[in-house]
């Protein structure tokens, strides 16, 4: 275990994976919750609002890696459209946010690869679908 740090709790894996409980197993959402509040970044607040997109069943496959971000009744009124990309290039969102986080990345003022709440929502809602997709070929009713 090479000076990891390791916690004594033991949990069966979920036979089903919810937007309440993803964070706890996506791998960046647990990167996510083992950083803390920076000044002008706040990854608590990512993921209250990511689930929050999950809750509302904001996040919708348009084809070609591309997801739309529905707007949240009474909250936005903005589609985003998410594309999801693997390479190095990364994920990227049409947010202002994201766009900001993106300039400043690409200008070096910033070592933080950017991610933002809608990314951060697809990535989840894609380990949902993945981790229930199994799930129900194991789990016999
Ligand atoms: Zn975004």
């Amino acid at each position: 275990m090479l000076g990891q740090v390791t916690e004594n709790i033991s949990y069966e894996p979920p036979r089903e994976m919810n937007s309440d409980i993803v964070k706890f197993h996506e791998p960046m959402s647990k990167a996510l919750l083992q950083i803390s509040e920076l000044k002008d970044w706040n990854p608590k607040a990512l993921l209250t609002k990511a689930k929050k997109i999950l809750e509302n069943d904001c996040i919708k496959y348009i084809g070609n890696e591309k997801y739309n971000c529905l707007p949240i009744a009474n909250y936005n009124k903005t589609t985003h459209v998410i594309s999801f990309n693997n390479s190095a290039i990364g994920h990227s969102c049409t947010c202002q946010g994201f766009r900001e986080k993106l300039k400043s990345f690409e200008d070096g003022h910033s070592d933080i690869r950017p991610i933002c709440a809608h990314i951060l929502a697809v990535i989840q809602f894609r380990f949902i679908s993945d981790y229930n997709g199994k799930g129900n070929c194991e789990v016999k009713e």
